[in-house]
C-alpha cells in the first residue's frame, strides 16, 4: 500500500517547520520536511524524523492511569477527569484558589494558553499561571539583548545559505548548523 503524505506543522519549537507526515495503513511511518515551506524549505532538525517509532512503541500510554494503593491502574477518560476535578475541588475548598497553579510548556499553542488563562483566572480565580514565558524565553531574551542588542532572533532561516561565518549556540538542528564556507 502506498504511503499517503499529509501536510502538518512541527509542534516542538517556535520555528514552526512544515512537515510531510507519511501514513500507511493508519500508522505514521515517516516524517520529512516540507519543500517550499517558508520556515524550513524541506529541512528539519533531528526531532520530527525520530517521531514515527514513538507512535507505535509497545509502552506508549494509550489511556489514562490513576494510582490506587501505590499501583497505576487504567481507567476511563470520564473516571480520570472526575478524579482530577475531585482533587482540584478538595484543594480549593480547603485552601482557596491561590493554592493551585498551572505551569504550561513551550509546546502549548497560543489558543491553549488562552483557554488555560481563562480557566485559571475566570473559573478557578487565581493568577497563578505561567506559560513558559518566564522560565523558557526569558533566558533567551536576556541572551539576545546582552549579545545582539535586540530581544528577538536576528537572522532568517535562510541567512545561513549566504553567511560566511556564524556563531550558533544551543541549536539542536545539525543541518541548520552547517556553514557553507568555513570561518
Ligand atoms: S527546528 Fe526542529 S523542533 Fe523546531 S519546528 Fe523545526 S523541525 Fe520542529
Amino acid at each position: 500500500m502506498a504511503v499517503q503524505q499529509n501536510k502538518s506543522t512541527c509542534p516542538f519549537c517556535g520555528l514552526g517547520c512544515g512537515l510531510m507526515v507519511g501514513v500507511e495503513q493508519g500508522k505514521i511511518v515517516e516524517i520529512s520536511g516540507m519543500k517550499g515551506h517558508p520556515a524550513n524549505n524541506g529541512d528539519t532538525c533531528l526531532l520530527p524524523r525520530n517521531y514515527p517509532p514513538i507512535f507505535t512503541d509497545k509502552d506508549r500510554l494509550k489511556q489514562p492511569m490513576v494510582r490506587r494503593n501505590s499501583r497505576l491502574v487504567p481507567v476511563s477518560w470520564d473516571e480520570a477527569i472526575k478524579h482530577v476535578a475531585d482533587g482540584f475541588k478538595k484543594i480549593l475548598d480547603e485552601h482557596g484558589p491561590k493554592s493551585v497553579a498551572f505551569y504550561g510548556g513551550a509546546i502549548n499553542l497560543t489558543e491553549e494558553y488562552y483557554l488555560m488563562n481563562k480557566f485559571m483566572k475566570a473559573a478557578i480565580g487565581t493568577n497563578n499561571i505561567e506559560c513558559s514565558t518566564r522560565l523558557c524565553m526569558a533566558s533567551a531574551a536576556v541572551g539576545f539583548i546582552s549579545t545582539l542588542g535586540a530581544d528577538a532572533p536576528p537572522a532568517m532561516r535562510k541567512s545561513g545559505s549566504f553567511s560566511h561565518c556564524r556563531l550558533q549556540h544551543g541549536c539542536f538542528n545539525p543541518r541548520f548548523v552547517q556553514t557553507p564556507q568555513s570561518c
